[in-house]
């Protein structure tokens, strides 16, 4: 019961916003958001907005849903929670990870659970490192990420991310082991690669890999990691054959390969994990958190092999004590609502609907290639970039101060529709319940506010 006066004071002087500017920010203060049904989100003003971002890449099935709020009221006056550390566990946190285990692809049999996509990363490096310790092989510790990925935001998880503007104020502790090479980004190839085919480029990138893993000593690198499409770096797109090739240069080394699903799975890409039934590359580990819980409680985890699991668990080799664990893995509230979360997807036909709303999604979205700052549309089902360009015939870039994307993003929100800047892309990730005619208004919302925002430019 606090007026909007009262509320803007106290989150201007008390909360520290992620990934925002302090500067800015202490002058405009934020939109409050206190209601959220279905696809859509409503302030404290009254206005109700179209969430084509699915909050954060992560509500899934949507917003607001009564059963989910039964389960987890339920489970918190059953056991809300005890530690599930040693010999104690508890039924959400076993039935979940047999159902993890059953849902991702090949012999990734084993849980690890943490509480959000940045502490699985962390989790999956410690995991590797100790992987390669337990074998003897005490140097093998570097790790390949690439530009523009985005991994989180604990100290390694932002050191293994790509994106130059993620890693501002942030000392490069990991920098002996942790190395990045080119995104694999069809829009922006680099000099040399910008007149090559699909699978050219795709061995371009695969050389620069292998170059680098040959340069840093195949004894020294343990894991190369990647999201299938990547996400928060601006929705790029891999060329065709990219993640099974560098799967490949992956075993001719006895490199593993993690896979950062925390976007990709749960749906979003039209199955609960992408990298095999999509992009046809049997991960070592993935990583997912966000639609696992469709982001009603936080939730991650390190999903790994059993060839792994075989090493780091076998006491004749030394295995078997993990020194890690977080007070809330596999937390029994957190577990309980992903179990309702998939039951949800499974019963609903989530992803049979995502594998014909993507699509039309995907399609519809071209149709603004008449617009003259329409660049590339690019992404697949229901996760989608668009970048805009300041010349569509040469696809020159708008510089980064005409913040482009960012005043498509206010024309987007004063209309009801709420999108996502990214640098000079608009990233949609709508809830998977999206309908057809949503789809249309979304398309149609996006198309008045670039034609508003070319005004704005002209004057
Ligand atoms: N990995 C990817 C691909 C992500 O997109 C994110 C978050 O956006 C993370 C890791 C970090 O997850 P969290 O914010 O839950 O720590």
């Amino acid at each position: 019961n606090y007026s909007a006066e009262q509320l803007w004071q106290m989150d201007k002087d008390h909360f520290i916003h992620p990934y925002t500017d302090f500067t800015t920010f202490a002058e405009e203060g934020s939109q409050v958001i206190s209601q959220a049904d279905g696809m859509h989100i409503t302030d404290t003003t009254g206005k109700s907005y179209l969430d084509a971002i699915a909050g954060l890449w992560c509500v899934n099935i949507g917003h607001g849903r009564k059963e989910m709020a039964e389960t987890i009221s339920e489970q918190v006056l059953n056991m809300q929670y005890y530690n599930p550390f040693g010999h104690s566990t508890n039924e959400p946190g076993s039935v979940l990870a047999a159902k993890l285990a059953e849902l991702a692809p090949g012999d990734l049999n084993k849980v690890f659970y943490t509480c959000g996509g940045s502490t699985a990363v962390d989790t999956a490096i410690r995991l590797v490192h100790y992987y390669n310790n337990i074998r003897g092989k005490n140097n093998k510790k570097q790790i390949i990420s690439r530009n523009n990925a985005y991994h989180g935001s604990t100290y390694v998880a932002s050191n293994i991310t790509g994106i130059h503007g993620c890693k501002s104020n942030l000392d490069r502790i990991a920098d002996s082991w942790i190395n990045h090479i080119s995104a694999a980004d069809m829009f922006h190839r680099p000099k040399g690669a910008e007149n090559l085919s699909e699978a050219e480029y795709t061995q371009f990138l695969a050389d620069e890999f292998e170059n680098r893993i040959v340069q840093l000593g195949e004894n020294n690198v343990a894991a190369f990691i990647a999201e299938p499409i990547m996400g928060a770096g601006g929705v790029l797109v891999a060329p065709a054959g990219y993640h099974q090739a560098m799967h490949a240069i992956c075993q001719k080394y006895d490199i593993l390969y993690i896979a950062d699903e925390v976007v990709t799975s749960f749906g979003r890409l039209g199955d609960f994990f992408a990298s095999k039934s999509v992009f046809g590359m049997q991960p070592d580990i993935i990583i997912t958190a966000k639609g696992i819980s469709s982001g009603y409680i936080p939730l991650g985890a390190a999903i790994i092999s059993d060839r792994i699991w075989d090493v780091v668990s076998d006491p004749k080799t030394g295995g078997g004590a993990l020194t890690m664990g977080y007070t809330y893995s596999g937390h029994p509230v957190a577990c309980a609502a992903a179990l309702k979360n998939i039951e949800i997807m499974e019963r609903e036909n989530i992803l049979d609907h995502v594998k014909e709303v993507g699509p039309y999604l995907q399609e519809q979205i071209k149709t603004l290639s008449d617009l003259a700052i329409f660049g590339e549309s690019r992404g697949s089902h229901l996760m989608l970039g668009l970048e805009l360009v300041a010349n569509s015939s040469t696809n020159e870039p708008f510089p980064s101060e005409v913040g482009i994307a960012s005043r498509v993003f206010e024309h987007c929100r004063n209309a009801g529709l709420i999108v996502r800047p990214v640098g000079n892309t608009i990233v949609l990730s709508p809830p998977l319940i999206i309908s057809k005619a949503q789809v249309d208004q979304i398309v149609s919302t996006i198309r008045e506010a670039i034609n508003l925002t070319m005004l704005d430019l002209a004057n």
